[in-house]
C-alpha cells in the first residue's frame, strides 16, 4: 500500500483548485493525470521580468516591467474596429498600452487615470512612438501578491495558456507534504543539496536560465531521487529472482556439436562469446535472467536454438517466444533442419491452435515429448503446463510485458531466462532499462552482408520513387513502404496509410497490401503471410512492421517522412532489408526543407549500419527521452534525469543502491521506510511488492 502521506500527490488533477475536466485533459496531455505528474514536471524556461529601466531606456523587444503613472486614456470612438489606448508615462518619457477588442470599463478599473502602475511586457516601437501592447501584468506596486519577478514557463499544449499551466503546477505544489529523507546525509552534504522538498520548490522557482539548466542543484537533487528509484527497483527485481534459486543445466553437448556440423556457416566470434555465456549462466545454479542484444540479422536464434539443445541434453525441456504467429513459424521453418540430427522434437503453440488438436499438443508438452516449444502469447495460457521446462527464450522482448516475462517463468521449477532484443541501447540506457538483468552483445554481423544502399529524397519525387518501386516489382522484388508517424495520434497515422494504400493501388493493383497497429494480430499475420509468400509486392505499414520478419525477397524499403522517425527507429527498418543474396535500397523521403537534426540522422544512417553506433549517435542527437521512440514500451522515461548529462548520477545511483540493498535488504531502517516512499513516489509499486511488509 502505498504510504498515506503521498495521497495528496497521488490524486487527480481534477482535485487542485481551478482545474475541471476540460482543463484535466489539456493540463495532462502537457504534464500528466495526477499531481504528482505536475509537480514532477519541470519548467523549459523562464520569463525574467526583473529589467526594470526608464521608459526612455528601454528596449524594444525583451521583457521588462516599467513603473508609470496613467495620464489618459483614449478610447476608440464607437463601432470603429481600432485599439484601445492608454497613455503612460514616467519621467524619461512616454508609453502607449495598447489594447485589441479590449473591455473599457475593465481597463478603467485596473489603470484609474492618475494612478501609479507596474506594467510588465515587451515594448516595442511603433512610428517612433513607444508602446506596449496587452501587457502580461499591470497592477498597482503596494499590491500585496505583486506578480513574481521570474516566471517558470512550463511545456504546453494546444489551448492551454503558460499562465493556466504555472497556476496548475503552483497548486500541485502546495501538496507536496513534507517528507523524511532517503537519501544519505554524508552524499547530500557532499554535493551541496537541498532536502526534497526545499529543491522542489527551487525547481520551480527559477531565477535566471542556469536554475533551469539540467545542472542546476534542484534539478541534480531530483534527477538523482528518480535515478536511484529506477535503480533500487530494478536491483530488488533482481535479487528477488536471483534469491529463488534456480538449478543447474548442464548438457554433454553432443547435440549441439550434432547441429554445428550440419550448420551451413561457423558462428561468428560475437555469437560463440554470447552463447558461452549463456551456458556459463545455465551451468550455474543461480538462475539466469540475460539479455541478449544484437542488431537485426546478427544470428540471436540460432545462438537460443543452441542454449535450447544444452536444455535439452539435460533432460529438460525449452521454450521459445516470440512476439507474433508469423515469427514464430519462422523459428520453427529455419530450425526444422537440424531436428533430425539432434533428434529433438519441436512443436508450436499460437492462438491458432484449437479444440482437440490443441490439446494433443497440450498432453505432449505435458509429457515432455515436445523438447522445444517454440509460440507467441498463447504459451502464456494457464493450461499450458511443461513436463520440465527448464529455459524459456523470450525474442523481441520490447513486445511483452514484464508480466508476461514473470507469467512465463513460473510455469517451469524456476526455467533460466534468456530475453532477445534487435533494439541496441546504448550502454546509459541499458543500465536504467536493463538493470535487472545480466547482458550479452553480438556486435558483428555474419561475414558476406551486401551493404544496403541508402539514399534520401524529397517527397516532391515521389512519383519517381513509385516508378522505380514498379520497375522493380515487375522484376519480382518486394517493398515496404511505411508511412509517417503522424504526431502521437494513431489514427491520423493510419489515414496517411491508407490514403498511400488507395494511391499505390491505382499502379500496382492487388498486389499492394497494407498492415497498421488497429488490425486484429490476426489479420496482420495474414497480411504478413501473402507478403512473405511473394503474393504482395509493396506492403504499406504504419510503424507496425512486425520486428524480425524475414522476408529475404524483400530488397526495398521506402520511408515517407523519414523526418520523423528516430535514427534507431530508422535503423530498425532498414534492418528490414539486406536479408538475402539480392543488393537492397533504403529510401528515406522527407519534406524539404531539412531540419539540423534530421539532415544530421540522415547522414550517419547512410554512413554507417552499426546499430551500436547508431544508438549511440541517437542518443546524443535526440536526448534520452526520446531514443526509444514513443512506439516501443517497457522502457523507463524520466521526468526529471536525464541519462546523458546526468550519467555520472546514474552510476552513482546504481553503486548507492547496490549498497543499500546489502545493508538493508527489506529496507526496514529508516532510511529504507524513507526509500520505499521514494519508490511510491516515482509509481514502482511492482518493486516494493517483492519487500515484505514495512
Ligand atoms: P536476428 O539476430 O535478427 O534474429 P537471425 O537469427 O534471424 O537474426 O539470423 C539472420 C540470418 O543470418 C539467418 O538466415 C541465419 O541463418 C543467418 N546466420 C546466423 N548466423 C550466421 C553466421 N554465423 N554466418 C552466416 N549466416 C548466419
Ligand atoms: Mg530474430
Amino acid at each position: 500500500m502505498r504510504p498515506a502521506i503521498l495521497n495528496p500527490l497521488f490524486a487527480d488533477i481534477t482535485a487542485l483548485a481551478g482545474v475541471g475536466p476540460k482543463l484535466a485533459t489539456l493540463i495532462t496531455r502537457a504534464g500528466g493525470p495526477r499531481v504528482v505528474d505536475l509537480t514532477l514536471t519541470a519548467p523549459i524556461s523562464v520569463i525574467d521580468r526583473s529589467f526594470q529601466p526608464l521608459v526612455a531606456d528601454a528596449p524594444a523587444g525583451k521583457i521588462l516591467t516599467l513603473k508609470i503613472v496613467v495620464d489618459r486614456h483614449d478610447a476608440p470612438p464607437k463601432g470603429k474596429r481600432l485599439p484601445y489606448k492608454v497613455i503612460c508615462s514616467d519621467d524619461s518619457g512616454f508609453i502607449t498600452l495598447v489594447f485589441f477588442r479590449a473591455r473599457a470599463d475593465y481597463l478603467q478599473k485596473i489603470l484609474p487615470e492618475g494612478s501609479t502602475r507596474l506594467i510588465s511586457g515587451k515594448i516595442e516601437d511603433y512610428n517612433g512612438a513607444r508602446q506596449m501592447a496587452h501587457p502580461d501584468y499591470m497592477i498597482d506596486p503596494d499590491a500585496p501578491d505583486a506578480f513574481p519577478l521570474f516566471e517558470p514557463v512550463y511545456p504546453l499544449t494546444a489551448g492551454l495558456t503558460a499562465n493556466v499551466m504555472r497556476k496548475a503546477v503552483t497548486e500541485a505544489l502546495k501538496r507536496a507534504p513534507v517528507l523524511s529523507e532517503w537519501q544519505d546525509a554524508g552524499y547530500l552534504k557532499q554535493q551541496a543539496w537541498a532536502g526534497w522538498n526545499d529543491a522542489l520548490q527551487a525547481l520551480h522557482s527559477p531565477a535566471t536560465i542556469d536554475d533551469i539548466s539540467l545542472k542546476a542543484p534542484a534539478r541534480q537533487r531530483l534527477a538523482y531521487d528518480e535515478l536511484l528509484a529506477n535503480q533500487l527497483a530494478l536491483i530488488l527485481i533482481r535479487r528477488a529472482r536471483v534469491k529463488s534459486r534456480g538449478r543447474a543445466i548442464k548438457g554433454d553437448g553432443a547435440k549441439r556439436a550434432a547441429v554445428a556440423k550440419a550448420l551451413p556457416f561457423a558462428m561468428t566470434d560475437g555469437q560463440r562469446h554470447a552463447l558461452a555465456e549463456i551456458l556459463d549462466d545455465m551451468a550455474s545454479d543461480e538462475r539466469m535472467v540475460r539479455l541478449l542484444q544484437g542488431d537485426v540479422g546478427s544470428g540471436k536464434t540460432i545462438v537460443a536454438f543452441f542454449a535450447a539443445l544444452a536444455a535439452v541434453e539435460a533432460g529438460a525441456q525449452a521454450a521459445i517466444m516470440a512476439p507474433t504467429e508469423i515469427l514464430a513459424r519462422q523459428h520453427l521453418e529455419s530450425l526444422a533442419p537440424y531436428l533430425d540430427v539432434a533428434n529433438i522434437k519441436m512443436d508450436i503453440l499460437t492462438g491458432r491452435d484449437k479444440g482437440a488438436a490443441r490439446q494433443a499438443k497440450l498432453d505432449a508438452i505435458a509429457a515432455g515429448d515436445v523438447d522445444i516449444l517454440v509460440g507467441t502469447h498463447a504459451v502464456f495460457q494457464e493450461d499450458v503446463a511443461f513436463r520440465d521446462l527448464a529455459l524459456v527464450v523470450i525474442d523481441e522482448q520490447h513486445r511483452f510485458g514484464v508480466h508476461q516475462r514473470i507469467a512465463l517463468t513460473q510455469k517451469g521449477p524456476r526455467p533460466d531466462l534468456l530475453v532477445m532484443t534487435a533494439t541496441p541501447i546504448p550502454r546509459t540506457l541499458a543500465l536504467t532499462a536493463y538493470g535487472d538483468m545480466d547482458v550479452s552483445q553480438i556486435t558483428e554481423k555474419p561475414p558476406g552482408r551486401r551493404p544496403i544502399d541508402t539514399r534520401a529524397a524529397p517527397l516532391a519525387r515521389l512519383d519517381d520513387v513509385i516508378a522505380a518501386v514498379k520497375r522493380a516489382a515487375d522484376k519480382g522484388d518486394q517493398a515496404y513502404w511505411v508511412c509517417p508517424l503522424v504526431e502521437e495520434s494513431e489514427l491520423l497515422d493510419l489515414t496517411a496509410a491508407e490514403d498511400r494504400f488507395e494511391s499505390l493501388k491505382a499502379v500496382f493493383g492487388d498486389k499492394v497490401g497494407l498492415v497498421h497497429g488497429r488490425m486484429t494480430a490476426s489479420d496482420k499475420d495474414r497480411v504478413m503471410e501473402r507478403f512473405h509468400r511473394g503474393e504482395i509486392a509493396v506492403l504499406i505499414a504504419t510503424t507496425v512492421i512486425e520486428v524480425g520478419v524475414n522476408a529475404p525477397n524483400a530488397t526495398i524499403m521506402i520511408v515517407e517522412h523519414a523526418e520523423r522517425f528516430g535514427l534507431a527507429q530508422l535503423h530498425q527498418l532498414r534492418g528490414r532489408v539486406g536479408r538475402g543474396e539480392k543488393p537492397s535500397s533504403c529510401i528515406l523521403l522527407y519534406k524539404a526543407p531539412l531540419g539540423e537534426t534530421a539532415e544530421a540522422r540522415i547522414k550517419i544512417l547512410r554512413e554507417t549500419e552499426d546499430g551500436f553506433l547508431i544508438a549511440e549517435e541517437d542518443l546524443r542527437l535526440r536526448g534520452a527521452g526520446d531514443v526509444l521512440g514513443a512506439a516501443q514500451s517497457g522502457f523507463p522515461r524520466f521526468r526529471l534525469a536525464d541519462v546523458v548529462a546526468h550519467g555520472e548520477l546514474l552510476a552513482a545511483a546504481r553503486d548507492d543502491a547496490k549498497m543499500i540493498v546489502e545493508k538493508d535488504p527489506e529496507l526496514k531502517t529508516p532510511r529504507g521506510e524513507a526509500l520505499r516512499t521514494l519508490l511510491y513516489l516515482f509509481s514502482r509499486d511492482d518493486a516494493v511488492k517483492l519487500l515484505s511488509a514495512g
